[in-house]
Formats: C-alpha cells, structure tokens, sequence
C-alpha cells in the first residue's frame, strides 16, 4: 500500500512502478506476499540513480532482508544498493517529517509481525483558550503563556496480517480515519484456519463493526480459495451500514 505523499510503502507485495520512488518501507513480516517487490524496487532505485531509502522490519528479519538485498545487487554484479534495512520493534516510532511519526505495534499472526500507526502531530490552540480573540491570544503569547499545544490524531492503521485480538488490545484502532485490515477468509468452515494462522475472518470484522468509529475501512488480502466478485459482494453485504465505515476493497484476482 502506497502514501505517495510520504514517500512510504506499506509492505512490497508486487513489483509495481508507482513503488519505485518510495523512499520509506515498511516490511511487516517475512511472507512472500509482503516483500516479493522489495528487490524490484531496490533494483530500479539504483538504476534510476534515485538516492538512499530505509527499509523497516521486525528485527528477526531484518538480517534476511539485508542478505536478499545484498544477493540481488551481487547478482546484478553491480554496487550495493543504497537501501538501509533498521530493524525497528513494537512501541518504536519512525519520525517521517516533523508532524508526521510512524509507531509500530505487535499484530496477532503466527510469525513476528509489526502492524503500523500513521499519527498526525498537529499544532492546536489549548481548548480552554477556545473563546478568546485573536488580539487576547496575542497578548497573552506576548506575556510568555504557551498559547499552542501538540495533539497526536491517529490518520492511519495498516494492521499487516492479523487475527482480530489486535483490534481489542490497541484500543485507538476503534478511533483511528483510515483502518487498513486484512480480511482474509469469509467461509463459515474456514474460522478455524483463520484462527489458526492468525487471520481474519469476515465474522471477526463483522463483530468488530459496531465499536468502531473510523471513517474508512480498506479491506485487503482475500484467501486465493475465493473468487473476486462473489466475494466482493458478500464482504460488502456483511460489512456495509448506514453511517458505518465507507468500505474500499483493494483485492485483486489472481493474475
Ligand atoms: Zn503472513
Ligand atoms: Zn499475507
């Protein structure tokens, strides 16, 4: 998933074009699924001549990463590529630019992997300030009172691949704009699956429906066993409500 705006990919399933510039990504976990861009991407950045990009991933697999980095650029007898792999862990924070902070948080799969918040640091007047003019504010500012304080506004959770105990244990992904989830398995005889390899299940979605105040919800990562359009249909069924989250379903057919 791509947020051009920041530079940042979100996991590096496929090679794509647009991923190319990204100068941040995001490796959640060592599925082929979610890094078989990766080479790819580091390839055309040094053919492009495109500078330095980070990669962050659990630190259990950022080693691999460098080695699979480092095997594509000696295959292509060529330089290194100019691609940082920073083992990051859960409850550590990635400062992308000044009001922008990524923090990383465990999710429920059956392999170490990190779910992503994206926070807005966002300058505000204090709320008990609220009823005042522009001209008290200013004098109030001149007389060496902080006048601004610093919110943090969750915009964006990306949530990798996960079981649903995640959506209970961190709290703000009730509160957060964007919840990017996985929604894997939608068959009644495949919640065992589900719960077994730390997977989503459309029942869990469903049951996690009514806490949730976002205001999307971008559903990704349908089992292969699907087909798309029934599929579609019945995610949508299931999940559409009146004044509930707008639904935005990125899956594709297998090519
Ligand atoms: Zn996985
Ligand atoms: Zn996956």
């Amino acid at each position: 998933m791509l947020l051009p705006q920041l530079r940042l990919s979100l996991d590096a399933g496929f090679p794509l074009r647009a991923f190319v510039p990204m100068e941040h990504v995001v490796v959640s976990h060592g599925h082929t699924d979610h890094l078989a861009g990766l080479l790819p991407w580091a390839a055309q950045r040094q053919l492009q001549n495109l500078g330095p990009a980070r990669v962050y991933s659990p630190p259990a697999l950022a080693p691999d990463l460098q080695r699979l980095l480092d095997l594509g650029a000696a295959m292509e007898q060529g330089k290194p590529y100019p691609v940082k792999v920073e083992p990051v862990s859960p409850g550590e924070q990635v400062i992308l630019r000044p009001d922008m902070v990524l923090r990383f948080f465990p999710t429920t799969h059956w392999t170490p992997t990190l779910g992503v918040g994206l926070f807005w640091r966002k300058r505000q007047l204090k709320p008990e300030l609220a009823g005042l003019g522009g001209e008290e504010i200013r004098q109030l500012r001149e007389s060496g009172l902080e006048v601004v304080e610093t919110v943090e506004v969750p915009l964006l959770a990306y949530l990798a691949d996960s079981g649903p105990e995640v959506l209970y244990r961190e709290h703000w992904l009730a509160q957060v704009e964007v919840l990017v989830v996985e929604c894997t398995f939608l068959r009644p005889q495949d919640r065992e699956r589900a719960k077994r390899f730390g997977h989503m299940h459309l029942d869990d979605l469903r049951q996690f429906l009514p806490h949730s105040h976002n205001r999307h919800w971008v559903l990704m990562h349908l089992s292969r066993r699907h087909r798309l359009g029934p599929a579609t249909k019945t995610i949508r069924q299931v999940l559409a409500r009146e004044g509930g989250p707008h639904l935005h379903l990125l899956n594709v057919e297998w090519p």
